[in-house]
């Protein structure tokens, strides 16, 4: 039976709040303002401009190391230093190569792990404080609510169907059942984050891929109280070398934040070849070095989260406008994957599509010709100028550590070509190699003090769903997981999952997949990193997920 839904009408619908969805509703509330305050025609209102949150608060799945580099906020916020929730200037930006038992500042900090002028911050607090923002400038902002499904027309987008809420885990309606809303706009942005679920299949269906696939990183964080004296606030380092091996490409992060508490964490890219490496495990172990011990020595865990990241800059950034829709933020791949940043690169992209927007509004034209002043902003803006110069960089480490080093080298002194421009990528599960055999790996346990096991992270990550609600990781072929990938893979998702939410379990006609999805913390690990690609992440309902507090 076909499900009756209420429809809405925007002008202009932006799904995610994060920095780069919430920048675009901003500055286009702001530019709607000053159109109307002008007396110029037609008349506009950002009351038409509708935002959608899938967390249960603005910010709630914000997750990111994370050093800003304000430029962005600046021109969306200029007097941002009075109200902005920023924590802290950084005072020192260290890079270290760890062996196991020994650490070793390199003396002249590297211009990439250089953050002078940037700050220390909390995404969530940061975002949070940008929702109010919006809030007070007309928008509609309105969280629990996913995008569910595209509306497409004609040979583009007319917005999109939020979750319905209510269903069983077997999908019938429960007492409480609202269908989704079918939200009509002349305009969609996507500003779903990372491995973006609408994304994904829009990028597919139109064929708006780049030349090299995305390239995806995982993420793992921990905010930690430590004893006062430990660390200075504004402190910086990143870390290279264990325990990663130099056949994979990550590292760590020390952020000192202010009141005694520092920000933790580990990324790894996701193209590597053991399948049943484990990316929490080696960010736990990441821990125990005397270095990283010594500061969370006598402090506390306060919160963990996990996210994917997407790697790979400009040669995997899918054409980003099409008629009715654009692309913005991590979902438009706007990180630099040198330095790591995106914050500021995602709300410029937002920024810039809100120019773009607004142009199309006065002139009535919604149509990808009209649109696609949005990619020459892009390419005339400082997001092409930092992008471009490490538009090789990531793919230079897909044969190790020293291969990346010296293309990257090369890359340095050529504006970014090195010798092979465009250097190609491959998709990152493409790298894992057979297990033949070989035993499963003891599952890391964790001390309990300053080392702990998956669930007790997820613990701290506040993640819930309601567990009555279909189950929101669609695997297209369970008789895969239990047949071939337990012979050729040993089931990677078991361990690439930080959050334990996959589980093979023995049953009496042999290994049968479990999914514990009330644990899922939405890194989208699973949709990038199973290699058969038959895991399918779509959003479960409104309000389920983490609670990246203070993150
Ligand atoms: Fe991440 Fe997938 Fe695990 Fe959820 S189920 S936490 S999206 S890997």
């Amino acid at each position: 039976m076909a499900i009756q839904r209420e429809q809405l009408e925007a002008d202009v619908l932006i799904v995610g709040a994060g920095p780069a969805g919430l920048a675009c509703a901003l500055h286009l509330a702001n530019l709607i303002k000053q159109h109307n305050a002008e007396g110029a025609k037609p008349e506009l209102s950002a009351e038409q401009i509708y935002v959608l949150e899938k967390g249960r608060d603005i910010g709630a799945h914000q997750l990111s190391g994370a050093i800003m580099n304000p430029k962005a906020l600046a021109e969306l916020v200029p007097d941002f230093q009075k109200t902005a929730p920023l924590d802290t200037p950084v005072t020192d930006s260290a890079a270290l190569v760890f062996t196991e038992k020994s650490s070793y500042r390199i003396p002249i900090t590297p211009p990439p792990f250089n953050n002078s002028g940037n700050y220390v911050i909390s995404l969530n607090k940061l975002v949070k404080w940008m929702g109010g923002l919006v809030e007070s400038a007309g928008v509609n902002l309105f969280k629990e609510f996913g995008g569910a499904e595209l509306i497409y027309e004609g040979d583009g987008i007319a917005g999109v169907i939020t979750e319905d809420k209510g269903l069983n885990k077997n999908g019938k309606p429960k007492d409480n059942f609202t269908p989704g809303y079918e939200l009509r706009a002349k305009l969609t942005v996507l500003a779903e984050g990372t491995r973006g679920s609408l994304t994904k299949q829009l990028v597919a269906k139109k064929k708006l891929d780049n030349i090299n696939p995305q390239s995806y990183g995982i993420g793992i964080k921990e905010l930690w109280d430590i004893q006062p004296g430990k660390l200075q606030p504004g402190y910086v380092a990143h870390t290279l070398g264990w325990p990663i091996s130099t056949k994979m490409y990550g590292g760590g992060w020390i952020y000192g934040l202010s009141n005694n508490r520092v920000s933790i964490g580990l990324v790894i890219a996701l193209e590597y070849r053991d399948p049943r490496f484990d990316p929490h495990a080696a960010f736990q172990t990441w821990k125990t070095h005397p270095f990283v011990r010594n500061i969370l020595e006598g402090g506390k865990l306060v919160r963990y989260g996990a996210k994917s990241l997407p790697y790979g800059g400009w040669y995997a950034m899918p054409r980003n406008y099409l008629d009715g829709a654009l692309i913005v933020g991590d979902s438009g791949s706007f990180l630099d994957s040198q330095r790591l940043k995106g914050v500021h690169l995602a709300m410029k992209s937002g920024m810039l599509a809100a120019e773009t927007i607004f142009e199309a509004l006065k002139k009535g034209d919604y149509s990808g010709n009209t649109l696609k002043l949005y990619k020459e902003k892009i390419d005339k803006s400082y997001i092409k100028e930092e992008l471009w110069k490490v538009r090789n960089f990531h793919q230079s480490f897909r044969n190790g550590l020293l291969d990346g080093l010296f293309h990257s080298g090369l890359q340095q002194i050529t504006g970014g070509a090195g010798i092979i421009d465009p250097m190609r990528a491959h998709e990152g599960y493409e790298a894992y190699r057979p297990i033949f055999g070989r035993p499963a790996p003891e599952r890391f346990k964790g001390d309990g003090k300053v080392t702990f096991d998956r669930l007790t992270d997820v613990y701290h990550s506040g993640t819930r769903h309601d567990e009555d609600q279909p189950c929101h990781l669609k695997v297209e072929d369970l008789n895969i997981c239990s047949t071939r990938c337990v012979e050729e893979f040993g089931n990677p998702c078991q361990y690439f999952c930080p959050a334990a939410v996959y589980e093979m379990v023995k049953e009496a006609n042999g290994p049968k997949l479990k999914i514990n999805a009330a644990n899922c913390v939405h890194c989208k690990t699973c949709d990038i990193a199973d290699p058969y690609q038959i895991i399918e992440w779509v959003v479960p309902e409104g309000g389920g997920g983490p609670n990246y507090e203070g993150m």
